[in-house]
């Protein structure tokens, strides 16, 4: 079991916390209880040892198993492009080191339960033990593979997927509630589109919001 220094960085892990908050917002990250959930969740437990002093940077790091943790400002914005209103039940896809996950779940007037897979059985362990350390009890894991989704916890009011896929999985298009809103980047390596997909009583709106680089969304557990 490890053990996570949450009191920060020496002293200066809340100043360059609300640092990166302040960029956040000036980059046009217009959601309050977005930017009070990065401010509160300490993005450097997240990160190994030797890249935590580059946790508060508004950059993807390495996680190992050739993985990444997402870029702060991406986070935030998949963030309050899903909960663009309160959504209860969350879906999401890639959980890896459990950042983006914690986000999620500090959001509770939002966002009530927070379900995410991981196909990459050490990066949810480790994931767990982060969340457990933060006393997030509003999550549940699971290892498997995010394409088929997770039937059994289904519908969701909101889905996110944190690695990029050829085309939206036809499960989590079929997982999603009736007014429900999926977040997820769309395209082959190297440029993706991070997509807004809508599920009316008719069918499903699509719109894009932003260009992104993710890791793709790969097939089967390991
Ligand atoms: N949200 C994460 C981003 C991790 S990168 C964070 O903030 O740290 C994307 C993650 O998606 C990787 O950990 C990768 O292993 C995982 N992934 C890729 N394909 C997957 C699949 N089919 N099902 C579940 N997870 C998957």
């Amino acid at each position: 079991m490890n053990t996570y220094d949450l009191s920060g960085i020496g002293m200066t892990s809340q100043r360059t916390r609300d640092r990166l908050v302040k960029r956040l917002a000036d980059n046009g990250i217009g959601h309050d209880e977005v930017l009070s959930a990065v401010a509160s969740v300490p993005r450097h437990i997240f990160i190994d040892e030797a890249l935590a002093h580059r946790a508060y940077e508004d950059t993807a790091l390495p996680i190992g198993h050739g993985q990444t943790i997402s870029q702060p400002f991406i986070v935030a914005l998949m963030t309050q492009s899903l909960l663009n209103r309160p959504r209860p039940r969350i879906l999401e896809v890639g959980t890896g080191s459990g950042y983006q996950t914690a986000v999620l779940a500090g959001l509770t007037s939002l966002v009530q339960k927070v379900f995410t897979i991981e196909r990459i059985d050490p990066l949810i362990e480790r994931a767990q033990e982060r969340l457990r350390a933060l006393r997030c009890s509003n999550v549940r894991f699971k290892h498997g593979d995010g394409y088929q989704g997770w039937l059994e916890e289904s519908p969701f009011d909101g889905i996110l997927v944190t690695a990029a896929p050829r085309s939206v999985p036809e499960a989590l298009l079929d997982q999603l509630a009736v007014g429900g809103r999926m977040v997820v980047p769309v395209g082959a390596e190297g440029v993706q589109e991070l997509k807004v997909v809508d599920r009316n009583p008719d069918g499903f709106d699509v719109e894009t919001v932003e260009y992104v680089r993710f890791v793709p969304l790969l097939k089967g557990v390991r």
